[in-house]
């Protein structure tokens, strides 16, 4: 989707609409990208329900780097789940995680000897985070109704999930950043935007300067890469290793030449599938 201000107006209306209608927002991040693949305003959009954080394709992302996201998020008050929704691995800590979440309200209905309903819960994030998979993860089916629209309204319909939770069948679609040009960068190189809005040789870049700096051996080691430079601060020692890579596969133009966009698109291939091993590329602030 293009984001255009009448369209963020639009997905944020129809988010409010939705909270009405719920006990739990379930945030959905890009496990690999926690913080570029979240909405600026969400903390305002949200407006105070509780909710739970998922960090989606944790099968994609670095294990060590994922541990130290769920302690982010829990030194913010958020209680954060690594999961893979393509796999449903993790899926079934989300119904524990949000009757901890709501405790304080079930236990008051206890008390007063009401039978709690079944906790209703949104899922929220931005496109291609993996929303509708959940949701088919969930529902146990392909449900049709969780199209990329946000203009469009549907009637709402409630997807069981177990008898303890129900949950919308479309999903609210948040805008990512679009000001910063980084994380453009690590939107376009996990996949989550079109890498025809950026150069796909400025996105290869800058994900190899990132991984010479976190995962130097393995780029090594995978593309036979004598030495890495030290100061990735040059660009030129950047490209020296992006060569390397083309030549290794074979993207070479006629008088040997490296050819820079072949060479982006099959490293940003391997890294999407998964073959550059489990890689995040965004560490904590703090870390
Ligand atoms: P939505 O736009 O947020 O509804 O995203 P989709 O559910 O359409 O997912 C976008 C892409 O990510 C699809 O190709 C999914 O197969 C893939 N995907 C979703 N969740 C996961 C996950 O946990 N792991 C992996 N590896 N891929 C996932």
């Amino acid at each position: 989707i293009q984001w255009f201000p009448g369209h963020m107006t639009r997905a944020r209306r129809q988010i409010e609409d939705k909270l009405k209608l719920i006990d739990v927002a379930i945030e959905l991040l890009d496990a690999r990208i926690p913080l570029s693949s979240r909405n600026p305003m969400v903390d305002d959009i949200l407006q105070g329900k509780p909710r739970l954080v998922l960090l989606n394709k944790a099968d994609l992302a670095d294990p060590a780097i994922t541990a130290e996201w769920v302690q982010y998020f829990a030194d913010q008050g958020l209680k954060a789940l690594p999961m893979d929704a393509s796999t449903g691995t993790g899926i079934k800590e989300i119904l524990p995680r949000c009757k901890e979440l709501l405790s304080h309200k079930i236990e008051a209905q206890l008390r007063k000897g009401i039978n709690p309903r079944a906790i209703r819960a949104l899922i929220v994030g931005i496109p291609n985070v993996g929303k509708s998979t959940l949701i088919n993860q969930l529902a146990g089916r392909k449900i049709a109704n969780t199209g990329d629209k946000p203009g469009v309204t549907k009637g709402q319909q409630w997807i069981k999930f177990g008898t303890d939770m129900d949950l919308l069948d479309t999903p609210g679609i948040l805008w990512p950043k679009f000001d910063d040009q980084n994380v453009g960068m690590k939107l376009a190189a996990t996949g989550a935007i079109k890498e025809e809005i950026l150069h796909l040789d400025d996105i290869a870049f800058h994900t190899i300067r990132y991984m010479i700096d976190y995962y130097g051996e393995r780029l090594m080691d995978r593309f036979g890469i004598g030495d890495l430079p030290e100061d990735t601060e040059n660009p030129n020692e950047v490209i020296e290793v992006m060569e390397t890579i083309g030549r290794k596969r074979g993207c070479i133009v006629s008088g040997g030449r490296v050819d820079l966009d072949k060479t982006s698109l099959l490293f940003l291939r391997e890294l999407r599938s998964g073959k550059l091993g489990r890689v995040s590329l965004e560490v904590p602030p703090e870390y």
